[in-house]
C-alpha cells in the first residue's frame, strides 16, 4: 500500500490548531484516533476529502510557558512536522491579529519549498472576513478565512489542501501507465478480424508479452508508439470470423463481453452499409460498459469518396449517441488510417483517465450558470453549489445542489454536454451525481 501523504498544521499555541484539526477530521468518516507512539503534542489523524486520503499532523498542545524541559520550541516543533509533510497549513488567529512571532514561522515556511496555505482562524462570522487581509504580509499567498468552531470555510480549506498535494504516486508508475485495453466490436463480417491482424502486422506495432497482464489467452498484447495495449477477446473475433454466425443477439452478447473487459471500444462498421441501427446499439452497449468509444467505418476502399456522405453519417452518430463519439474511416485492406485509429484509441484512454482540478471545475460551473438559467419547480429554482471530480476511468463528477428533484433531464444533459465540450470528453462516458448538499459537507463547510 502507498503511504499516505502528510499535511502539517503549524502555528502558535491557542490559534486553534487542534480545534481546526478536529473539525477537519471528525466530520469525516475516517477513524479519528491518536496514533500509538505519538507524543501528546503531535497527533496524526487520517482523513479523506473528495476521494483523496491524507494525514493531518496536529502540532498543537505545546504551551510556551511550559516549564517541562522536554517541551520543544514552536519552531522546532514546526520543523519536525514539516520534514515528512507535503503541504503545510499555517494557522493564525485572525481575532488576535498579526503578531511578531508569526513571522518566525512564516520564515521557516517560505524557505521550506513546498506548498503552504495560510488559514486565518476564528473568523466566526462572514462579516469578519476582511480580517484576513493583514496576513497577506506573511508572504505566503492569500489567507483563507476559517472558523474551527463554526465550521466556516473548512470545505474550501480542504479543497485547497487536496489541490496542493502532489499527485498520488500510482502503483503502476514504476513501469509506466497501465496497458490500454482495447476491444474491436461490431456485427459479423464488418472486418474486425482483418483490422485485428492489420494492427498486429503494422510495422509500428510490436507484439510483446508483459508480465502479469495477459494471463488470459484470449487477449493479445502489443505495443504502439511506446504505449502498451491489449486487444481483448481476440479469440472471440477470430472464432467468429470462421463461424460467421449472424444471430444478432449473439453479436451483442459478445460485444458486451468484450466491452466489459476493455477501456476503449472501437465499434467497427461496414462503410458499404453506413452506420446501421445495430451498430448504434452496439456503441450504446459499449458506453454502458464504461468504454470510451469511436466508430470505425471499415472497407472505405469499397466506397467512392465522393458518393459516400460521411458528414451525414457523422451527424447521425452525434444525434443518436449520447457520448458524441468520433466516426473514423479505415480500410484493413489498404491500411488506410490504421495508425490514426490507434492514436485515437490512446487519446480516448487518456481522456477517460483524466482528472480535472476542482478550482477549474468550479470556474466552469460558474460559467455555465451564467450561460443558462437553472430550472425551477413551483417557483423554487435549482442551485448548483459546487462541483468536484470524484473518480476517473470513466470520469465521475459530483455536483452539490440544493434540491435534487429540481434537476430536469434536459438540464442534466445540458451540463453533461458542456462538460464534454470543455474537457474534450467526446466519446467518453461520464457519470454526474447530483447530490443534495450532503450532510457531510454541511458539517464541514
Ligand atoms: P491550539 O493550541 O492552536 O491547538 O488551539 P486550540 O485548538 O486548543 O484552541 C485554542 C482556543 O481557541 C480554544 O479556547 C478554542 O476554543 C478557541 N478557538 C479555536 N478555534 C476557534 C474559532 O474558530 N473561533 C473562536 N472564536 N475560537 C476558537
Ligand atoms: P469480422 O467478421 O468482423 O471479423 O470480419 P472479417 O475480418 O472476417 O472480414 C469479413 C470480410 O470482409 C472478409 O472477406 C474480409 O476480407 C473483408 N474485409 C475486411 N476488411 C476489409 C476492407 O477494409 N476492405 C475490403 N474491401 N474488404 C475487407
Amino acid at each position: 500500500m502507498i503511504a499516505k501523504m502528510k499535511v502539517a498544521i503549524v502555528g502558535y499555541p491557542n490559534v486553534g490548531k487542534s480545534s481546526l484539526v478536529n473539525r477537519l477530521t471528525q466530520t469525516r468518516d475516517a477513524v479519528t484516533h491518536e496514533t500509538a507512539g505519538i507524543t501528546r503534542d503531535r497527533r496524526e489523524l487520517p482523513t479523506e476529502w473528495n476521494g483523496r486520503e491524507f494525514i493531518l499532523i496536529d502540532t498543537g498542545g505545546v504551551d510556551l510557558n511550559d516549564e517541562d524541559p522536554l517541551a520543544v520550541s514552536i519552531q522546532d516543533q514546526a520543523r519536525a512536522a514539516l520534514t515528512d509533510s507535503e503541504v503545510a497549513v499555517f494557522v493564525v488567529d485572525a481575532r488576535a491579529g498579526y503578531r511578531a512571532g508569526d513571522d518566525e514561522i512564516a520564515d521557516i515556511l517560505r524557505r521550506w519549498g513546498k506548498p503552504v496555505l495560510v488559514a486565518a482562524n476564528k473568523i466566526d462570522h462572514p462579516n469578519d472576513v476582511a480580517l484576513v487581509h493583514e496576513f497577506h504580509a506573511l508572504g505566503l499567498g492569500s489567507p483563507l478565512p476559517v472558523s474551527a468552531t463554526q465550521g466556516l470555510g473548512t470545505g474550501d480549506l480542504l479543497d485547497a489542501i487536496v489541490e496542493s498535494l502532489p499527485p498520488e504516486p500510482e502503483e503502476e508508475e514504476e513501469d509506466g501507465p497501465p496497458p490500454i485495453r482495447l476491444a474491436l466490436i461490431g456485427r459479423p463480417n464488418v472486418g474486425k478480424s482483418s483490422l485485428l491482424n492489420a494492427f498486429l502486422g503494422f510495422e509500428r506495432v510490436i507484439v510483446s508479452e508483459f508480465a502479469g497482464t495477459t494471463r488470459d489467452p484470449i487477449d493479445t498484447p502489443f505495443e504502439f508508439e511506446g504505449r502498451r495495449m491489449i486487444l481483448v477477446d481476440t479469440a472471440g473475433i477470430r472464432r467468429a470470423a470462421k463461424v460467421k454466425e449472424s444471430v444478432e443477439y449473439y453479436t451483442s452478447l459478445r460485444s458486451q463481453r468484450a466491452a466489459e473487459r476493455a477501456d476503449v471500444a472501437l465499434v467497427v462498421c461496414d462503410a458499404a452499409d453506413g452506420v446501421t441501427t445495430q451498430d448504434l446499439r452496439i456503441a450504446d452497449l459499449a458506453m454502458k460498459a464504461g468504454c470510451a468509444t469511436a466508430l470505425v467505418l471499415n472497407k472505405w476502399d469499397l466506397t467512392s469518396g465522393d458518393e459516400f456522405d460521411l458528414e451525414r453519417e457523422r451527424q447521425k452518430v452525434l444525434r443518436k449517441l449520447r457520448l458524441r463519439p468520433k466516426t473514423l474511416t479505415a480500410s484493413a485492406k489498404t491500411g488506410r488510417h490504421l495508425q490514426r485509429i490507434l492514436v485515437e484509441a490512446v487519446s480516448l484512454a487518456d481522456r477517460r483517465a483524466h482528472r480535472v482540478a476542482t478550482p477549474e471545475l468550479n470556474r466552469f460551473l460558474a460559467e455555465i450558470l451564467e450561460l443558462r438559467q437553472t430550472p425551477a419547480k413551483q417557483g423554487h429554482r435549482l442551485k448548483m453549489l459546487y462541483i468536484a471530480q470524484i473518480d476517473r476511468n470513466p470520469p465521475r463528477f459530483n455536483i452539490s445542489v440544493n434540491s435534487r428533484n429540481r434537476v430536469t433531464r434536459e438540464y442534466a444533459f445540458f451540463v453533461e454536454n458542456r462538460l464534454r465540450e470543455r474537457y474534450a470528453l467526446d466519446g467518453i462516458p461520464l457519470i454526474i451525481d447530483f447530490a443534495e448538499r450532503s450532510s457531510r459537507r454541511e458539517r464541514a463547510a
